[in-house]
């Protein structure tokens, strides 16, 4: 027992401690393209690394993987330390050390592109996902809309111009969930945006981070859809229950605690209280809205 709560305490030291880069070496290098003799990690002439020797197969990967921008700035330190120490690491990369770890938007739609790729067939069953998915929303418009056609005059009270509202209503709807489905980087952005507005009241002035900057926080949160990500693409990839990938977004609580040094108990209540604010605003808009609309017909009817 204190075996284990030994090893939690070092792993919970590990989780703060920022990363380290190695010290430099005094070795000295002669650079194989200009000639030039130096002591440290690059060239100071021509900037190509001292590491390069013999071509090897890593070195052959690495450039293979930076044809998509894959193959630098620590990917796989970023994808580690997202899942295992997440708010620390944007912590730290929010103080400067940007080096360490990979850009985040430039992840995010590195991300987003993977997991589309994934959901349309790069899976165990190679099923596209997408597709179904469309496929069941149409199978049930037709299905309403058949049933708003179906009904005539004698046993409803639709009259013809309802049943036409119904069938335009449902046409809209399957119009703005195809368009969702193509354009998710564009809707998930929006709603990081949207959200982050109200989320940010709360932690403007967190303990580890007294004077965040909403562009800070922005990057934060864009950090935090990247592992909400990373574990989407991991269970689409296994074609797990989509119920699953539901249950990982309370995960979010844990960088948002870890960044802002705040409890586990408050960093859930302001999470609620932000949703509970995005929630009344989202339904002031709509009422809004609704209100015009219904002000525009009026003067259009009139
Ligand atoms: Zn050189």
């Amino acid at each position: 027992m204190n075996a284990i709560s030994e090893k939690y305490r070092q792993f919970t030291q590990w989780q703060q401690r920022p990363h380290e880069v190695m010290p430099m070496s005094e070795e000295s290098h002669v650079c194989p393209t200009c000639g030039t003799s130096y002591t440290g990690n690059y060239c100071p002439r021509c900037g190509q690394s001292a590491k390069i020797g013999r071509y090897s197969f890593k070195k052959a990967m690495l450039l293979f993987l930076d044809v998509w921008g894959l193959g630098n700035r620590g990917m796989f330190r970023s994808i580690r330390d997202l899942l295992l120490r997440p708010g620390y690491m944007i912590r730290d990369y929010l103080k400067g050390m940007q080096m360490a770890y990979f850009p985040p938007f430039k992840m995010f739609f590195l991300l987003v592109t993977l997991s589309l790729f994934i959901e349309s067939g790069f899976n165990i069953t190679g099923k596209n996902r997408i597709a179904e998915s469309i496929g069941e929303f149409n199978a049930g418009f037709f299905d309403s809309q058949s049933e708003v056609e179906g009904t005539s005059e004698s046993d409803s009270e639709l009259s013809e111009k309802q049943k036409q509202i119904m069938i335009e209503t449902l046409r809209l709807a399957r119009k703005s969930m195809e368009w969702t489905y193509q354009h998710m980087t564009l809707v998930s952005l929006s709603f990081l945006f949207l959200f982050s507005g109200p989320l940010y009241f709360w932690f403007r002035r967190c303990p580890a981070i007294p004077d965040l900057k909403y562009s800070e926080f922005f990057v934060a949160l864009v950090y935090i859809s990247n592992m909400l990500t990373i574990y989407s693409v991991v269970l689409g990839f296994l074609c797990l229950n989509p119920l699953l990938e539901t249950l990982t977004y309370p995960l979010a609580i844990i960088p948002l605690k870890q960044l802002s040094g705040y409890s586990y108990r408050r960093t859930v209540w302001y999470i609620i209280a932000s949703f509970l604010l995005f929630f009344i605003a989202t339904m002031l808009c709509l009422f809004a809205f609704g209100i015009i609309m219904g002000l525009v017909a009026m003067i259009q009817g009139a």
